[in-house]
């Protein structure tokens, strides 16, 4: 048997003044999710620990099974493996943005203006890799103003400070050694002599000459951020004896399940975005899931419209959501098993990710069910599964598609 997990980025929320005092699940006409609900089994999750606000990046670690307290070292590895970058067990990487920095130090646009991917990408290529002291540094651009950097040889440390003061109007940052030693310090300093030598090369680079022309901020800095080393994930295989896929838009996503051996499917449209291609997404699925046992689906849009402190629409994209899971499962074996959750709570009124638990459902022929009726925060805190913690889903689902070996005998 085989199973789908459908991950709905900062699902979790709060009611909302907005919506009657309703959650944007509970506002949400979600006909085929109620019905999985009803059908199946319900719970609500701690993703990392209750009351603990977590990231994505450790909240889809500990729905896979992988518990971040023991395995998070930085965002930045999984970027750079969702990016489509080896790593290597000593590599440090650093997730960063093209920023607009004045000659005084003053970020003036933490994001460069919302560069262009195109702009970004020849601003990349005149960065080449560099050395220092032996080690090398390169940097990769992704999507937009956004890109990763990669330290690699002997003697170095993640544990260096981020360089985005993560605010506009604010000093660029130095990277600090996070610890006491000789590694860290030393990273810290080669960053710093990097990130001064690309400035030299950006800021008279014909792409930013012309922005500053037309009025637009130079992409003049590379903010650093998230520094981690890959950590050497046992396999997903070998944890639950399954095969699996991830589909997904954002880099993060991808990466994160790269580490734990999964096939990662690129799929056009698939843009980590609102605007994404929800359909090819889920053919995908369907297609993945005839090579493996367990395919992951990622869809971003219901976290991005709760850091805009958009409810409402967030309930209309579970809406249209809900749609296409309904089409997609009718297209899968009928014995698979589905289990929808969220990776952390973003109350869209807050715009922010909280520590509230998140709902779960769970269908498939194996499950045994429950009273709740609907899927939403409320109702699911009534439902079988109970409470749980993010790193439990998994075995709870290879349990019912039979893939667990008995423990003990
Ligand atoms: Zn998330």
């Amino acid at each position: 048997m085989k199973a789908v997990l459908v991950v709905l980025d900062g699902l979790g929320d709060r009611r909302c003044r907005s919506l009657n005092w309703m959650t944007p699940l509970q506002a949400a006409r979600s006909p085929f999710l109620d019905r999985l609900a009803a059908m199946g089994e319900t719970g609500l999750i701690d993703v990392v620990a209750p009351g603990l606000p977590n990231g994505s990046d450790t909240g889809h670690l500990a729905l896979l099974g992988y518990d971040p307290f023991k395995w998070y070292t930085g965002r930045g590895p999984f970027e750079a493996l969702g990016a489509g970058l080896t790593l290597t067990d000593t590599d440090v990487a650093f997730r960063c943005n093209f920023a607009t920095v004045s000659a005084d130090g003053a970020v003036l646009d933490r994001r460069a203006g919302r560069i262009s991917s195109e702009e970004s990408r020849v601003l990349a290529e005149a960065i080449p890799p560099m050395h220092f002291d032996g080690v090398e540094i390169i940097f990769k651009h992704t999507v937009e103003h956004r890109g990763v950097l990669i330290m690699r040889g002997d003697g170095l440390s993640h544990k260096v400070s981020n360089v985005d003061p993560h605010g506009r109007e604010t000093k660029v940052l130095k990277p600090k050694p996070l610890d006491e030693s000789t590694e860290a310090n030393r990273t810290a300093q080669l960053l710093q002599q990097y990130l001064e030598k690309t400035r030299q090369i950006l800021e008279n680079h014909p792409v930013n000459l012309k922005r500053k022309q037309n009025g637009l901020p130079p992409a003049n800095y590379i903010l650093t951020r998230g520094a981690g080393r890959l950590p050497n994930l046992p396999s997903f295989r070998e944890k639950y004896g399954l095969s699996a896929a991830v589909v997904a838009g954002g880099a993060l996503y991808k990466g994160v399940c790269r580490a734990a051996g999964f096939e990662v499917v690129n799929v056009e449209g698939a843009t980590g975005t609102v605007n994404t291609n929800l359909n090819n997404k889920a053919a995908a699925v369907v297609e993945s899931l005839k090579r493996h046992d367990f395919v992951l689906l990622h869809i971003k849009a219901t976290d991005t419209l709760s850091h805009d402190k958009k409810p409402r629409d967030k309930a209309e994209m579970i809406r249209k959501i809900d749609a296409v899971l309904e089409k997609m499962y009718e297209s899968l074996p009928p014995d698979t098993h589905i289990a929808v959750t969220g990776d952390h709570s973003t109350p869209s009124e807050i715009g922010d990710h909280r520590g509230d638990p998140v709902p779960v459902l769970i269908y498939g022929p194996q499950v045994r069910g429950d009273d709740v009726k609907y899927f939403d925060e409320i109702s699911c805190a009534k439902g079988g599964i109970g409470r749980i913690r993010g790193t439990d889903l998994m075995t709870i689902i290879a349990n019912y598609v039979g893939a667990l070996e008995l423990f003990g005998e």
